[in-house]
């Protein structure tokens, strides 16, 4: 019985992560669970896996909730999910929460032993370096649920460390692949949150639509697999069959099907190294659609080639990709900004970081970078303010 903490439980992954919990009672016990504001998902997790500890977004929430759920501790705010994820009796802490809020739970439990199965992908932009550095120092297993990444994982296994020469992320391309480059400029927020393949929280949809998303899957590849940018590919693949491909020196190349369902990767992560059976029915390749593969376009796209530039410069740069992309993703969901001014927000704000980039060497210097980069895209969206009609924002 492996005991696990969920971060980000009433989240996309955080419910398909319980539902794999759900299918194999005999194997998991959850004992921690941690979530924002959606109390009414929550108390119905609570009741149903009776967690030994819960945290959520604010006090007035975690005192309701203590009074009502005696037989559950109650915490809140960023020290409760770190307390949630390091001082509970879980060996494996899943990490779905969104943004880069989900560094430092993450180190807080690398840090205090914990295996971690991580879906926060913005974790290892900020600030991947120093938390590989931290796995490794720990002695604990990192195990990625980003698809691709499970994906290549398992592609990887049984070869030796030195075999592969080449990673290869598939992309569906999001809702905009096949829109011209004037209709994406007038794209709704309803439409970029319309993924053609998975059905996720509504800050991946939109990093999906600007393909900033697949950028984070090449920075995360490049700290998971130690690989670097040169040698990890994006493809576009508009079926969602094939996750991820490895091409090895002999110029094999081991490629990942399965369904598209979260749960698979979550189950793997969960149960590594050993397998559960399948908790989703599986492909059936008879009656495959045909399977096609493209080159990214990277004008239309902006965001997968500021993604490669930022983690080719290093130090600081990542964790300002992430901190402005976070920004203006926000600000386009709340109908604030447009969709193209999401990737031109970044490119300014690591435009004006360039130039006093520092190699990164504490957490504290990521955090610190986070929140200058998160002021400077902050003020690059009240440029747009519309001074004639001095009310609307636009981008
Ligand atoms: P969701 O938006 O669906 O879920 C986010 C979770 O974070 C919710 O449980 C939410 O709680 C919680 N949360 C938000 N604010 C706070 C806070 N202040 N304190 C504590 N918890 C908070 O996101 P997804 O599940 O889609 O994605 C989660 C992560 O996994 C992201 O980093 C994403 O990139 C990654 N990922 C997601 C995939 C997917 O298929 N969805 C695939 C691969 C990676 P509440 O709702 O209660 O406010
Ligand atoms: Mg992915």
């Amino acid at each position: 019985m492996k005991r696990i903490a969920v971060l980000g439980s009433t989240g996309s992954i955080g419910r398909a992560t319980l539902a794999v919990v759900e299918a194999f009672p005999e194997h998991f016990d959850v004992v921690a669970l941690g979530a924002g504001s959606n109390l009414e998902c929550l108390r119905a997790q609570i009741r149903r896996h009776c967690p030994a500890c819960v945290s959520v977004a604010n006090s007035d929430d975690a005192r309701d909730l203590a009074t009502e759920f005696r037989d559950s501790k109650f915490y809140w705010g960023a020290d409760g999910l770190e307390t949630i994820a390091s001082h509970t009796g879980a060996e494996m802490i899943v990490v779905a929460v969104v943004g880069a809020m989900g560094l430092l739970p993450t180190l807080a439990a690398i840090r205090a032993g914990k295996d971690i199965a991580l879906a926060n992908k913005e974790t290892l932009v900020v600030a991947g370096d120093l938390v590989m550095d931290a796995v490794r120092a720990a002695g604990v297993h990192l195990l990625p649920v980003d698809s691709e990444h499970c994906a290549i994982h398992q592609a990887l296994r049984g070869h030796a460390s030195n075999s592969s020469l080449h990673l290869t992320l598939t992309a569906s391309g999001g809702p905009f692949w096949t829109w011209s480059r004037e209709a994406m400029d007038a794209a709704t927020v309803d439409e970029a949150l319309k993924h053609p393949t998975w059905r996720m929280g509504a800050k991946i949809s939109i990093d999906s639509a600007t393909m900033m998303n697949k950028g984070f899957e090449i920075i995360e590849a490049h700290h998971l697999f130690g690989v670097p940018e040169q040698q990890i590919d994006v493809v576009i693949h508009p079926q969602s069959l094939i996750h991820a491909l490895v091409k090895l020196i002999d110029g094999s190349i081991v490629a990942h099907m399965s369904t598209t369902d979260m749960r698979l990767p979550i189950s793997y992560a969960l149960a590594w190294p050993d397998r559960l059976t399948a908790p989703a029915p599986p492909l059936d390749v008879t009656r495959l659609p045909a399977l096609t593969f493209e080159a990214p376009d990277l004008e239309r796209f902006p965001a997968l080639e500021l993604a490669r530039a930022a983690l080719l410069a290093g130090g600081e740069m990542p964790a300002v990709l992430n901190a402005a992309n976070e920004v203006a993703v926000a600000s386009f969901l709340e109908g604030r900004c447009s969709y193209p001014s999401v990737a031109a927000t970044v490119a300014t704000t690591l435009d004006r970081w360039a130039p006093r980039n520092r190699p990164l060497v504490s957490i504290e210097q990521a955090l610190a970078a986070d929140n200058a980069a998160r002021r400077l895209a902050a003020e690059h969206l009240m440029k747009y303010d519309d001074p004639v009609s001095g009310s609307e924002i636009r981008c």
